[in-house]
């Protein structure tokens, strides 16, 4: 590290620290960035799929380096043999390969004059003193202490600066998700579209993926469920068991895995001089686990009120709060809605699955047209009727 006192203190290069940290930097502050590992975005724990370019290009300018694929549509497989086909004529999203993603926001940072640190780990933040925080940090086998006027913690689902902190960040269940990943070299008959299974004769409470990588001629098949039954399949079986039915014989890169916060935004995660953001604060998607995006747009609106604090000279917990509150309006509602129609679709009996995913069926492949809505409607609130219970738990919490 080149100083002893930063203004900010990003701990870690994820896509949600270093897009802070580069809007930071790019406002003139003294920023250090901490990864603690060596190389940036290796290695890869994500499926890699993420929103549209003209999306990401709301945030930065985009490399068509890191884009591996652009997806035109989505297929899902769901319970009593539904098969859901989405093809939309245009783009939807993209599959990255994330190394070169997040190096790529990580340079950029360096680029707007963030100081990178890799190999760095955070094991300790500290209080707060005379308006600092002193943070101790392991670099080559020594435990350095600087100071930071404020410090971002971007450390992912496993966030060590939200437990030092006091926040409720880990990960328990029904609110993380286990997910299990294998990349395959393989191409996928539909390359442009992200497939899924889902449902009560799959895994209801999460869902199987292929995402496919048309650049490196890979697939990331991988699966992901919140609350894993005692004594059923793990993760790693039920990926093997559709990695040979779909792809017999076929070459395994690389396995990896890792946990997902879907609990929705943690109630609380700014204090005084310290904020998290991305899968630290649980900004992830509680429905698909994707945070990416909102790992980015959460970087975002934390580097814009770490300056409104830093410019009215108040970066307590009571004004940082604006930030968690911009964070619930830019995500954060649609988020929770969209955690309360996952647990009333996965809360259905077999049965019900099986009719709701008929009506859904229905929707998408007529585009929903006049005579798909007026024949849905009346069949989804028929569903909501009969199951009112479960509607009132998943969208009221009751
Ligand atoms: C199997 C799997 C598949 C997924 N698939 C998708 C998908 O297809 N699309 C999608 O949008 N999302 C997906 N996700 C979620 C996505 O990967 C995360 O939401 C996203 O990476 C969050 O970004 P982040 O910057 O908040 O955290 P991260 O990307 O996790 O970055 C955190 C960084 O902090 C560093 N760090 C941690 N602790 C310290 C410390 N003490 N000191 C210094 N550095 C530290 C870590 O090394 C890491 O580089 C998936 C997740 C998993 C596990």
């Amino acid at each position: 590290m080149k100083s002893k006192h930063y203004d900010v203190v990003v701990v870690g290069a994820g896509p949600s620290g270093s897009l802070c940290a580069r809007n930071l930097a790019r406002a003139g502050y003294q920023v250090l960035l901490c990864e603690k590992r060596p190389v940036v975005g290796f290695p890869v724990r994500c499926g890699e799929a993420t929103g549209p370019r003209k999306r990401l290009s709301d945030f930065m300018t985009v490399n068509e380096d890191y884009l591996e694929t652009i997806i035109t549509g989505a297929i899902m497989h769901a319970p009593g043999g539904t098969t859901i086909r989405y093809d939309a004529g245009r783009e939807l999203g993209t599959m990255l390969d994330r190394v070169l993603f997040d190096q790529d926001l990580a340079n950029q940072a360096v680029r707007e004059g963030a100081e990178l640190q890799t190999n760095a780990r955070v094991v300790e933040v500290s209080g707060v003193v005379d308006n600092k925080r002193t943070l101790t940090i392991e670099l080559d086998g020594q435990a350095h202490a600087i100071t930071a006027s404020m410090v971002v913690g971007a450390d992912g689902a496993e966030s060590l600066i939200g437990r030092k902190a006091g926040f409720k960040t880990r990960n328990l269940p029904p609110g993380t998700c286990t997910a299990i990943e294998l990349r395959v070299r393989v191409m996928d008959p539909n390359p442009n579209h992200l497939t899924f299974w889902s449902g009560q004769d799959t895994i209801n409470n999460g869902y199987v993926w292929v995402f496919p990588k048309v650049k490196s001629g890979v697939v990331n098949l991988g699966c992901g469920e919140k609350i894993p039954k005692l004594g059923s399949k793990t993760m790693l079986e039920i990926a093997m068991e559709f990695k040979e039915r779909l792809y017999p014989g076929a070459e395994i890169e690389a396995v990896h895995g890792g946990c997902v916060p879907v609990s929705g935004n943690l109630e609380e995660y700014s204090t005084d001089r310290l904020l998290l953001c991305g899968d630290a604060a649980h900004h992830t998607n509680p429905l698909t686990g994707g945070g990416i995006m909102s790992g980015i747009v959460a970087g975002e609106t934390a580097a814009i009120w770490i300056d409104k604090g830093f410019k009215s000279g108040d970066l307590s917990g009571t004004f940082l709060k604006q930030y968690e509150a911009q964070c619930w309006e830019r995500f954060g509602r649609t988020h929770r809605r969209e955690m309360a129609i996952g647990t009333f679709v996965t809360g259905l009996p077999a049965k019900d699955q099986i009719q709701f995913y008929r009506v859904f069926q229905d929707m998408v492949h007529s585009h929903l047209s006049l005579a798909s809505k007026v024949r849905t409607f009346p069949q989804l609130g028929m569903l909501a009727t009969k199951n009112f219970g479960l509607v009132k738990k998943s969208f009221w919490g009751k």
